[in-house]
């Protein structure tokens, strides 16, 4: 319980009131946090730590909006044209379809938004606390007022803290108050004036910022809409809309369409009125328009694109933002993570080198069965006494521990820390009772930018840092060195270097490790104090295999024109080696840069280097962005990885920024897409389905616009020649709604072609309408025309014909040409063709397009046999004859289909 209710709990000015006071208050203990019960009780009275989302526009308006847009008001108005008229059934039938499209787009829009906003929110923000003694980790939404929190750089504040102990802590609070850099907190003025502006409250930390650097401990005071945050604003709208560079393309295309088809549908009025009677004038301009207008498109455009954002979510990649679907597909260059993207990040140390000797380690994983060596001989630590401190060391100066669950033994925190206990058991080390023996007083934990991590311990005879880090940061901190016998010399860098090139060469990652003695007076430790006089004490290294999958998906990447380039913070020969292992730039030289080699060049050396250059070691996240926008400046469309809070600007930079799920929250927030496994294969999948996206995006374009094509054909040329309309506005609009959703939405779950990755990415400016493209859609287009004009002007003058029946049997000729075009840009006749060869690859999609097919031949029969539908849409039955010649013309779209297709591949 706490000791205020929740009213007076709200009404605190927590930057004025000193420690004691806020823990009595909130009934709340630094050291051991809530308990179990107190952390229920505060639930239920305070609920989640979440904001209410905002109330987005209600369901009604935004289907009403969905008539705000140029195309349904123009037909909305053609309706409106019949309706004066006098032709009911016409502006009956023409509203009652435009509502369907807005029907059918908004139930579309929201299942796909609803969905993607689903999978983002499922990413979820965790927090570390402590409760009962215990540091746990926990998902932000379980926080209560009271609880203990910890903050380190890359994490978001998860709600409203009042600071209690801090170590150099910097948080960005832009989100809240505006201000663009990171503020430093500082809570050595314990207590603050009420009256100190929101800005300037050094000792509180606000939900919503950001650690940029340090770290520190905080109560929380507010959660959920009591934060600042949360009385300010409520959850931001989070959906995601669906828009792409492609469908924003399609848009700007659809709107100066629109203005031709308006003149167009002028010119047909205009000669119609010369010919016929004015109803006839009107109902050629609006079968124009109607005709032009691809009613069915946007439906199947929003289908598309989020049946592509479902798959990549099955396969490990999470879309934030949706124009990443599709710029996926054009990435030229993937910069990688070395560490857990490309390698498992199971780590077991194999080397080690300890007083000049070099030992080896047998054993898998972390288990702690396996043996060190020396000389073929497993070791007796009494007579080592230097490997035993190297052992200590890497127990001490660490972070985590191991765990055995179900039989295997896994690491709880860094996997770097983890091989280091488990080499230290193996020689009889335990680390709870090494930790006893030497309680940690202080730590400076590891960053990248810094590359080691030390520790402050008490001791009998004093105090002791010890210090675990990259060879190169460690090494020139050391002015001694501890020999085979434990005694201090000098440092042998010849012996040093020699062995890491031995261990790096293998794709270890080599750890050092040295120590200073500093007297037991000293009860913290900071940079300063580590900058010389350390004693070195050895190294170890770790092989950290490359992921199988990984390496098959680097080749895949190779295959589809994709430079793959490795940027990591590990050692120059360990990244080559554990590139060259997994295949990068096949059968020629690694080429590799230091960070150090990176930071001395000229932006035009630079862009050059980062270009032929496949391995970047010893970065500092810093240069990730520098990176970023040399290849940039090469014309490459990059993606980028990244996990720590310093990576967020490159993130953002890149053409697609990819976080790890594992990442800080600051990564996640500036990155278009979330890898939920790490791995850098579904990097590759998520492209191999944005390249699918893409072409089921054009197929789609590409199967409804000849259709369009045509019927404008046939209405523009009949009102020119002065002949009878060989379709009405009403059929079209049967044909481009009906129709044209049941035959095309099959094209938006049409797997990914076998191809899919063997093709260079396309070109960055290509416009979705290439030359090629625009000839197939004139082709098909121009044979559309014939079999609607020639089937209608045939039967019409047949002594058997009848205008209605000459309509239909038109209209039945096209859409059985389109089965057949349909067929041919479709991936399943390729497919079935390869399983016939002898393909092993399952022939998917199949299902989805054998029932489009049915349903749409259903529908047309329908079309032509219901009396009901013939008095509607003035249409007349076939016999069994008419079918078949409907089907007999529409057969040479087989040969031009297949014609088409040479110049213009659909897969
Ligand atoms: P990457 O993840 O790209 O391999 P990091 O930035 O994590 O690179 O690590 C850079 C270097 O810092 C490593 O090569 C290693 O020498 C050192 N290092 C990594 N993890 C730790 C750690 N937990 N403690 C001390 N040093 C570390
Ligand atoms: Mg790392």
């Amino acid at each position: 319980m706490l000791a205020i209710d929740k009213q007076e709990l709200l009404e605190q000015q927590w930057h004025s009131l000193p420690e004691d006071k806020i823990c009595y208050l909130l009934n709340t203990d630094l050291e051991n946090g809530l308990s179990n019960e107190e952390v229920v009780q505060r639930q239920a009275e305070y609920g989640l730590n979440q904001l209410t989302a905002k109330k987005g526009k209600p369901a009604w308006l935004k289907f009403i909006l969905q008539f705000n847009q140029p195309l349904l008001i123009i037909l909305l108005s053609a309706g409106a044209i019949k309706a004066i008229l006098g032709e009911w059934v016409n502006a009956g039938v023409i509203w009652g379809v435009t509502t369907t499209n807005a029907i059918i787009s908004f139930v579309q829009e929201s299942k796909a938004e609803g969905a993607i906003a689903a999978l983002a929110s499922a990413v979820k923000t965790e927090a570390s606390v402590i409760r009962n003694g215990k540091k746990l980790r926990i998902s932000s939404e379980e926080l209560v007022p009271g609880d203990i929190v910890l903050l380190t750089s890359g994490d978001k504040v998860p709600a409203d803290l009042r600071l209690l102990k801090i170590r150099d802590l910097q948080i960005d609070e832009s989100a809240l108050t505006g201000e663009s850099v990171a503020v430093e907190k500082d809570i050595s003025e314990i207590l603050l004036q009420p009256e100190t502006p929101l800005a300037e409250r050094d000792n509180m930390a606000y939900a919503g910022g950001f650690v940029t650097f340090g770290q520190g401990t905080g109560v929380v005071i507010a959660t959920g809409n009591n934060t600042e945050t949360g009385k300010i604003s409520q959850l931001l709208d989070q959906r995601v809309h669906l828009t792409t560079p492609l469908t924003r393309k399609f848009n700007q295309f659809s709107q100066n369409w629109l203005f031709f088809v308006l003149f167009m549908a002028t010119l047909t009025f205009a000669i119609g009125l010369g010919q016929r009677t004015f109803n006839d004038a009107v109902e050629a301009a609006v079968a124009l328009i109607v005709g032009a207008i691809p009613e069915g498109l946007p439906a199947v455009i929003t289908v598309t694109l989020a049946v592509g954002v479902n798959r990549m979510a099955s396969r490990h990649a999470i879309v934030r933002k949706m124009p990443a679907v599709e710029t996926l597909g054009g990435a030229t260059v993937i910069c990688s993570d070395k560490t857990g993207t490309l390698t498992e990040n199971q780590m077991t140390v194999q080397g080690i080198l300890a007083g000049g000797l070099p030992y080896t380690v047998s054993g898998r994983g972390y288990n702690p069965e396996g043996k060190i060596i020396l000389n073929q001989q497993p070791v007796d630590l009494k007579q080592n006494p230097t490997l035993e401190e190297c052992l200590k060391a890497g127990l001490l100066c660490n972070d985590s521990h191991l765990e055995q669950k179900n039989g295997n033994w896994v690491v709880v925190g860094d996997p770097t820390e983890g091989a280091l206990i488990s080499a230290a058991a193996k020689a009889g080390m335990i680390q709870q009772a090494i930790d006893k023996l030497y309680p940690r007083l202080d730590s400076i934990p590891f960053e990248s930018q810094f590359q080691y991590m030390a520790t402050l311990h008490k001791n009998r005879t004093g105090n002791v840092i010890f210090i675990k880090g990259s060879v190169e940061s460690i090494l020139k901190r050391c002015t001694s060195a501890l020999d085979a016998e434990g005694n201090a010399t000098y440092v042998n860098h010849e012996v040093i270097e020699q062995r890491v090139n031995e261990l790096a060469k293998n794709g270890l990652r080599v750890l050092a490790f040295a120590k200073k003695l500093v007297p037991p007076t000293q009860e913290s430790v900071d940079h300063p104090d580590i900058e010389t006089g350390l004693i070195f004490i050895g190294l170890q290294g770790m092989i950290d295999p490359p992921r199988p999958e990984a390496i098959a998906a680097v080749h895949a990447c190779q295959g589809a024109g994709i430079q793959v380039k490795m940027i990591t913070g590990d050692h120059i020969t360990t990244a080559q080696a554990i590139a060259r292992r997994m295949g990068f730039r096949k059968n020629k030289k690694v080429i590799a840069y230091t960070g150090a080699q990176l930071a001395e060049m000229s932006n035009s050396e630079l862009a050059n280097a980062v270009e032929e250059g496949s391995v970047f070691a010893r970065v500092a996240p810093e240069q990730k962005l520098r990176i970023v926008e040399a290849l940039q400046s090469k014309g490459e469309i990059v993606a980028m990885t990244g996990d720590g809070v310093n990576d967020a600007p490159a993130l953002k930079q890149a053409d697609i920024g990819i976080a790890m799920g594992s990442g800080t929250e600051v990564a996640k927030e500036a990155s278009d897409m979330i890898l939920t496994d790490d791995n850098f294969a579904s990097i590759e999948s998520a492209v191999e389905e944005g390249r699918s996206v893409y072409k089921n995006l054009l197929k789609a374009i590409c199967f409804i616009l000849p259709v369009n094509g045509g019927e404008s054909m046939t209405i523009l040329i009949s009102t020119l020649l002065g002949r009878e309309l060989p379709i009405l506005s009403l059929q079209i609009l049967w044909l481009n709604m009906l129709n044209s959703i049941t035959m095309t939405v099959p094209l938006s779950f049409e797997p990914k072609s076998a191809g899919v990755m063997k093709s260079p990415p396309r070109p960055v400016n290509e416009p979705f309408l290439t030359v090629n493209r625009l000839k197939r859609i004139l082709a098909i287009s121009l044979y559309n025309w014939t079999l609607i004009f020639g089937m209608f002007e045939w039967v019409r003058q047949a002594p058997w014909g009848s205008i209605e029946l000459a309509r239909t049997m038109a209209i039945q000729a096209l859409v059985m040409g389109r089965i057949f075009y349909l067929l041919s840009i479709s991936q399943l006749v390729p497919s079935l063709i390869a399983k016939f060869n002898g393909s092993k690859e399952k022939v998917n999609g199949a299902p989805a397009l054998a029932a489009g097919i049915i349903v749409a031949v259903i529908l047309q029969i329908i079309f032509a046999n219901s009396e009901f539908i013939n008095s509607v849409f003035k249409t007349a039955p076939m016999n069994l004859d008419q079918w078949l010649i409907c089907l007999g013309v529409s057969l040479p779209m087989i040969a031009i289909a297949a014609f088409v297709n040479r110049f213009d591949p659909p897969n």
